[in-house]
């Protein structure tokens, strides 16, 4: 059977300087661009050329289907996800459907093309916050219960890992960096630096140096499209930078 191929393609933070040359080549090489609104718009080449299958929020395995239905048809198809699709991106609703649908991993052809991801982005205007061991958390509760959420946090608090938290915050969900902040604070000084970056290389981009005694959400932006950095005991800040040593041993 002539099948086509998929592409699972991060686009980085939002600016073009970001998306790197793979990923550029793969949406120009595909005919049908499957996505959030938001970014398929932001990436499509000649809309002329290539159909948009834009989704919401919510229709991700939906998506995903349609995504895997026209690969199997034979079209180029490509995937986008912000930051990186293996990161919290469209890769894990695709996986699945390709595991639903018994893949033989020849065709279609699957290939992730990596992008820049929030952790990254955020960690790069920051200063340097990820310079020991770190770990990525998201604080949806959405797809993961809570109590197991928490069990992580506890874990990458008292092991002293720099913890960058995904979707800390939405309009429904107001409570879970609360408790985040609470749960760190067992087991690090108030005054542990946290960054708070939003809209990474956007235009509407902010990046804001706090710490745990003020990570309340009420004089910060943090929402969906903020990323939170938490310090490890070893952080510092230095003219406007968070800065995590290489090693232990450097801050004396
Ligand atoms: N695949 C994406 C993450 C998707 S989850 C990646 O690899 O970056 C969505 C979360 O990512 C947001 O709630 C926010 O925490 C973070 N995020 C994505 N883009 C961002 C940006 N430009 N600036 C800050 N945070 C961002």
């Amino acid at each position: 059977m002539n099948t086509g191929k998929l592409y699972l393609v991060g686009i980085g933070p939002g600016d073009a300087g970001h998306l790197t040359p793979a990923a550029a080549a793969a949406i120009a090489e595909s005919e049908d661009l499957v996505g959030y609104r938001y970014y398929i718009e932001q990436v499509a080449q000649d809309a002329s050329n290539q159909t948009l299958h834009s989704m919401e929020l919510g229709q991700e395995l939906e998506r995903a289907a349609l995504a895997v239905d026209l690969a199997y048809a034979g079209k180029t198809v490509a995937v986008v996800s912000s930051g990186d699709a293996g990161i919290y991106g469209m890769a894990g609703p695709v996986f699945r459907v390709l595991t639903d649908r018994q893949w033989d991993g020849i065709g279609p052809t699957v290939e992730t093309v990596p992008g820049v991801s929030a952790l990254q982005s955020s960690a790069a205007l920051l200063g340097s916050p990820l310079m020991q061991d770190f770990c990525a958390i998201s604080l949806s509760n959405l797809l993961t219960p809570w109590e197991q959420i928490c069990r992580r946090l506890n874990a990458a608090a008292a092991g002293d890992f720099v913890a960058v938290l995904y979707n800390p915050r939405s309009r429904r969900r107001v409570t879970q960096l609360d408790e985040a902040r609470r749960i760190f604070l067992e087991h690090r000084p108030a005054t542990t630096p946290v960054g708070v970056v939003r809209h990474a290389f956007r235009p509407e981009q902010a990046v804001s140096l706090s710490d745990l005694s003020r990570l309340d959400g009420e004089q910060l932006v943090i929402d969906m499209f903020t990323t939170v950095v938490i310090g490890n005991s070893n952080t510092y800040v230095h003219n406007g930078r968070m800065v995590t040593p290489r090693g232990y041993e450097a801050k004396q």
